[in-house]
């Protein structure tokens, strides 16, 4: 059996040996005589297992205590919608910076529920950056500050955050969370899609300040309502159990290689040979100024675009997967997560300068 490295967006890739482990426990967990998948969510055993993956999240993140943590279905999408129906009727409006494609979306979805300020945008330059904090326009109004940390299409990361005072940041952060440490306290709600960088598809974790829960209009849908899930501890429907165990593994395995020190050190070194690898080859460039280049997402194209498909074909004759960059952008984009192995970028960067020197 062999792995391809698999470069996709996400879905992403997993840690080998979290798959492995999965793997072993799934017949029978811990001699329960059952797999996760048939466990109620209510009994000892998945108890258990979503205690400690929540407190293993806590650790990782050092996530204070007046922090709820929450593990919901419905995706990053969804708090697009949640964000804006509990907290902008705390003023009808909120501001919102505006960095590509989701948050586009987010935008769109916020302005279904009150006014969206757009106190910030890198539009004009192609989101090719991330706007210089001095010169947003917060309104003293919002009842939050909206940013995407890192888009995941254009591969744009922040590089620091914006002072919006006692105004809460709200931050996507769907393909950035657990690259490296963060500081909670500096956010009042985190929310990521597991998908990218955190298990697999179907669980949404949310991280919200206790004083941000209860003030969702009455109209607001109960199972859009942070106050259902935190009275429910994420239990207040069937949460995604077998999603949340693997999250937990994967946590465990963050623990086990050092915790987000270690993985900041290694994303950090991956996605600055990548991008060595690109500026030091006329043959492939990536136009996003140089502090706000994603460690997690970078996205590249060939001088020449006609050799798009041979690069494709060949790379995945390579064991190189899933570079094809997303349908809006083009060119090539490698999603290069936690569970990339530094092994699987070198061997893209070889491929790449091989290519390019074949074909130039
Ligand atoms: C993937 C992604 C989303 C969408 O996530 P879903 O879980 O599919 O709803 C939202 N925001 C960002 C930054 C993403 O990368």
């Amino acid at each position: 059996m062999s792995r391809i490295y698999n470069f996709s967006a996400g879905p992403a890739m997993l840690p080998t040996a979290v798959i492995e482990k999965a793997q072993q426990e799934m017949l029978d967990w811990h001699g329960s005589g059952m797999s996760v998948m048939e466990m109620s969510h209510r009994g000892k055993e998945f108890m258990e297992i979503a205690t400690t993956a929540e407190q293993d999240l806590r650790d990782l993140l050092k996530v204070p205590d007046n922090y709820k943590v929450l593990f919901l279905q419905g995706g990053a999408s969804s708090q697009f919608a949640m964000v804006p129906l509990n907290l902008m009727g705390r003023t009808g409006e909120a501001d919102y910076c505006n960095t590509g494609s989701w948050s586009k979306k987010a935008i769109a979805e916020g302005k279904r529920y009150g006014t969206v300020n757009i106190c910030a945008s890198s539009e004009q330059d192609s989101f090719t950056s991330v706007p210089e904090f001095n010169d947003w326009v917060l309104s003293d109004k919002a009842a939050y500050v909206h940013i995407t940390p890192n888009e995941t299409i254009g591969g744009v990361e922040f590089d620091g955050l914006p002072d919006t005072g006692d105004i809460p940041l709200v931050a996507d952060m769907s393909s950035t969370i657990l690259s490296r440490p963060i500081n909670v306290s500096d956010f009042g709600i985190i929310y990521a899609g597991a998908q990218k960088n955190v298990g697999p598809a179907g669980l949404t974790i949310v991280i919200i300040r206790d004083d941000l829960v209860g003030d969702a209009a009455d109209s607001c849908p109960s199972m859009f309502n942070y106050v259902t899930h935190v009275e429910g501890e994420s239990m207040a429907n069937t949460p995604p159990t077998y999603s949340w165990y693997l999250a937990g593994l994967v946590f465990q395995w963050l623990k086990e290689k050092g915790g987000l020190d270690a993985m900041a050190e290694i994303n950090q070194r991956k996605a600055a040979k990548l991008y060595d690898a690109i500026d030091n080859n006329e043959f492939y460039s990536n136009p996003v100024k140089k502090e706000n280049r994603s460690w997690m997402n970078v996205p590249f194209i060939l001088k020449n675009a006609d050799l798009d498909p041979a690069f494709l074909a060949e790379a995945k004759q390579a064991g190189l997967a899933t570079l094809k960059g997303h349908r809006s952008v083009g060119g090539m984009r490698a999603s290069i997560y936690n569970a990339m192995p530094e092994e699987g970028v070198d061997a893209l960067i070889q491929f790449m300068n091989d290519f390019a020197s074949r074909n130039s």
